[in-house]
């Protein structure tokens, strides 16, 4: 029968979280008292994690795991997890226990005063390092001032979708995903639920300084086009310039200084180098993503499942 809720889970290589995981959430659902299931989906995890979520599946029928062939990335896996899911609400959260649980039964009362979107707004950061603190805040209000839908600050990807919410998602199908800007660009009402959020307990990040910066170029490209704007104003800004300084130029000519000026020639020629460069470097992000979404390549492949499956209850896949 299709629950009411479920709950979506990417996991990498975390089989140490995933009892504490599964009894927490267990709890915290059942203490609402709503029908669930829940969703593992494996990013290609190396230890041991698929097994352990099969196994769960076959102990308990709300339990339902999906493995994905590779690591496709955390908002792949997210992805891939609310395609597979079944229940008239979809909640996504991290399987680290950092997304505590407990906060469920809070944003599902909120689905029920008619939000669409109820997304969990962390107020302090427990454990984090300062740089990641730093560069998250810088991040988010970079986002909001670049981009033109209403991106909420300082939350994660842990949210409740409602069915409008949810179906809009799912149309949802380009490459480079920044889910938290897309379950905001959906619109309809949304609704946010402030908590604090813990550290990791164990293992560790899986977002290494590499796949941040990934994760914001993808951000910011998805979402503005801010990075391709500069051109236009560096250029003017350096057409004025140079306008102005020909004149300079000529004077020194007509005067009869036109001798030195190594220095300056060389200046402007490196300046202009670099920033033609950088410029282009922002044209090959863009394109880049534009050859991706050519392609149009499946956004994750499936291995295996356990538990029941979509077959079992068919619902048409989006495209
Ligand atoms: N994750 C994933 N694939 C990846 C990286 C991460 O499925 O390639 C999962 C990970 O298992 C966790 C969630 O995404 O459930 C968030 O990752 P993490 O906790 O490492 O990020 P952080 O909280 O440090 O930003
Ligand atoms: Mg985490």
């Amino acid at each position: 029968m299709r629950p009411e809720i479920s709950v979506v889970l990417p996991v990498f290589n975390e089989s140490e979280n995933l009892p504490e995981l599964k009894s927490r959430l267990i709890s915290a659902l059942e203490s609402c008292g709503r029908t669930f299931e829940i969703v593992f989906v494996d990013d290609g995890s190396r230890d041991g994690s698929f097994p352990l979520m099969a196994a769960m599946a076959e102990s308990d029928r709300r339990i339902r795991a999906v493995r994905l062939s590779r690591n496709f990335g955390h908002q792949m896996a997210l992805t891939a997890g609310v395609d597979h899911a079944r229940g008239r609400l979809v909640a996504v959260m991290d399987a680290d226990l950092q997304d505590p649980p407990e906060l469920l039964p809070q944003m599902l009362l909120k689905i029920d005063e008619g939000f669409e979107v109820v997304y969990a707004k962390r107020t302090a950061r427990e454990g984090e390092t300062a740089f990641k603190k730093m560069t998250a805040h810088v991040f988010y209000r970079l986002m909001r001032s670049w981009t033109n839908v209403e991106i909420p600050v300082d939350t994660g990807d842990f949210r409740v979708l409602g069915p409008k919410a949810t179906a809009a998602f799912r149309k949802l199908r380009e490459h480079h995903r920044f889910i938290r800007g897309m379950t905001a660009w959906v619109g309809f009402k949304q609704t946010a639920v402030p908590y604090v959020r813990p550290a990791r307990v164990r293992g560790e990040t899986k977002y290494p300084l590499k796949k941040m910066m990934k994760f914001a170029l993808d951000a910011i490209t998805s979402f503005s086009y801010v990075p391709l704007q500069l051109a236009t104003w560096l250029g003017f800004l350096v057409s004025l310039f140079a306008f102005s300084y020909i004149l300079v130029v000529l004077m020194l000519k007509f005067l009869g200084i036109n001798e030195r000026g190594w220095t300056t020639v060389m200046g402007w020629m490196l300046l202009l180098g670099g920033v033609q460069l950088m410029l282009m470097g922002v044209l090959g992000e863009y394109l880049g993503r534009i050859y991706d979404e050519v392609k149009n390549r499946p956004l994750y492949l499936v291995a295996e499942e356990a538990g029941e499956t979509l077959e079992d209850e068919p619902r048409p896949l989006p495209r």
